[in-house]
């Protein structure tokens, strides 16, 4: 087991030694595995076992936070068979197993100390004659806009080109297009899915409905191995991309923002955010606003008229795929901790709530903001209960992003934590408790994460995890997945 230290990623030599980096070794479940096994395991791709040269970069995480579990191994899997092939195995040598697209997740749900299999070489995406995408299993975002760009096609997508498309689509996929033409999984027309028993089943809307339903939302590692996405794009059209800041008046502006993005078209995606500043520092905070409209400049300027002047801004009339060059965020690995929580229209009580939480952040040397995907638009056109994703009603996800590095102590960190658990509550009590959490935004301190990510949808992901894996072989750690 690992200790509170090591989650937070702050052990007595980082602190004696700040820059070092951490990794202290926790005994795996390897130890009873004979050679002639692991030897029949590397029948199923490329083997890295634990101390192998090039595995501490190949089970690295992106949220280093996770860093310090030792897998006892992973394997690359280069073909369906071959993940069939480590599932298997796994579950013959009673070893825990994870599955991994891009190791993007929030909470390390793609690290543990049995096996990670990694699907990360069956990365092709190619266009159908019917007009479909295909997307294997272990594609990237990376993957994704390279095929779409050549076509000149779009889906709803993230910001981050290392976010593994398969994680993206089985957690629902927020991006700025999505008030535009819906979810991510929205666009899903078809999966292939390994089961825990070895099947691969097709589903669709004609085909096993019920688990069609399930992938639509019910988050990642939960029901089986997704190999392959068949997903409808639509035309990639020009966009008019904005970047904006406000550092003066930021109540009055933060609330007109909201005021304005809430009577914006569907065809505008943004995202707010408000930096946090320990009380004291010069620094204070300011307000942002990222996003795109299918539309032009004077439309984007019409939008934001009544917000007043910005003290900085770009705006500007691009092609779809530049603008995602403009927008995209590298997204390097880092420690941190997110929050997330849906909520209507936003009232004015919480915009006090906001700044005066923001304006008590401890402070580590990393960063911490305050921020609001604008959602609602086509996402709300599909009932809650059509598929799996059930926050179909919300006008904003709101949450907080914190990060560290190992220059904070452990004390410091958990100053943080709590400070951030506060505002996540604060947040909740003024807009209202029962809006949920992203289940692309996993987040381990909730006290019942699977009844925030999935709401009133929860008995029937349930009863359909229970029937596809009874004994539990798809269990994502710290208390993720779905309880079958
Ligand atoms: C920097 C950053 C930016 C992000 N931006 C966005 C964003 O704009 N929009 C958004 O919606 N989300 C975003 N996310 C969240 C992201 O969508 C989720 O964390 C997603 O689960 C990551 O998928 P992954 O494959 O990269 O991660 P992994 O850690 O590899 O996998 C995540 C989970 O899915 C499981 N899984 C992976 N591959 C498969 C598969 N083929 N079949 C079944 N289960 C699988 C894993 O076991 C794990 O439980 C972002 C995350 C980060 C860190």
């Amino acid at each position: 087991m690992l200790d509170r230290r090591h989650f937070l990623g702050v052990t007595a030599l980082a602190l004696a030694a700040p820059r070092v980096a951490l990794a202290r070794p926790v005994a795996g479940p390897a130890q009873s595995i004979s050679e002639a096994a692991w030897r029949d395991l590397a029948r199923a791709g490329s083997l890295h076992r634990e101390g192998s040269a090039g595995y501490a970069d190949l089970v690295r995480p992106q949220n280093l936070r996770y860093a310090g579990i030792r897998p006892a191994a992973l394997i690359r899997c280069a073909a369906p068979e071959g993940v069939r092939h480590a599932i298997g195995w796994a579950r013959q040598n009673r070893m825990p197993f994870v599955l991994r697209s891009g190791g993007h997740s929030y909470a390390g749900t793609s690290m543990t100390e049995g096996l990670i299999i990694d699907l990360r070489a069956m990365n092709a995406v190619g266009l159908r004659p019917d007009g479909l995408l295909e997307v294997a299993g272990g594609a990237l975002n990376a993957d994704l806009y390279t095929a779409l760009r050549r076509h000149d096609l779009a889906v709803t997508h993230g910001r981050c080109l290392g976010v593994g498309a398969s994680g993206f689509l089985l957690g629902g996929g927020i991006g700025f297009a999505m008030r535009d033409h819906g979810l991510g999984c929205d666009a899903v027309e078809e999966a292939d899915l390994l089961l825990a028993d070895g099947r691969i089943l097709t589903v669709s809307a004609r085909n096993e409905p019920d688990i069609f339903w399930a992938l639509r939302g019910g988050g990642g590692g939960v029901f089986g191995a997704v190999l392959g996405w068949r997903v409808k794009p639509v035309p990639a059209e020009d966009i008019t991309i904005f970047r904006c800041s406000w550092d003066r008046n930021v109540e009055e502006v933060f609330w007109r923002l909201t005021q304005a993005l809430e009577a914006a078209p569907a065809r505008m995606g943004s995202k707010i955010t408000v930096d946090a500043a320990p009380p004291g520092s010069a620094h204070r905070p300011a307000v942002h606003l990222l996003g795109q409209l299918r539309g032009t400049p004077e439309d984007v300027e019409a939008i934001l008229a009544p917000v007043g002047p910005a003290a900085q801004r770009r705006i500007a009339h691009v092609g779809y795929w530049d603008g995602q060059d403009a927008l995209s965020d590298a997204g390097p690995p880092a420690y941190y901790q997110e929050t997330s929580h849906y909520a209507g229209r936003l009232p004015h009580a919480c915009v006090e709530e906001v700044f005066r939480r923001c304006r008590l952040w401890p402070g580590t040397s990393g960063e911490a903001v305050f921020k609001m995907f604008h959602v609602g638009g086509r996402i709300r056109e599909v009932a809650s209960d059509a598929t799996a994703f059930v926050h179909r009603d919300a006008e904003w996800l709101t949450g907080t992003e914190l990060a560290w590095t190992v220059r904070d102590g452990v004390r410091r960190v958990e100053d943080n934590l709590a400070w951030q658990r506060a505002f996540h509550h604060a947040v909740a009590d003024a807009t209202g408790r029962q809006g949920g959490s992203y289940q692309n935004f996993l987040d381990p301190a909730l006290e019942d994460p699977a009844r925030a990510y999935y709401g009133a949808n929860l008995p029937r992901l349930a009863a359909i995890k229970a029937r596809l894996d009874p004994e539990g072989a798809f269990t994502p750690p710290r208390r993720q997945g779905i309880p079958g």
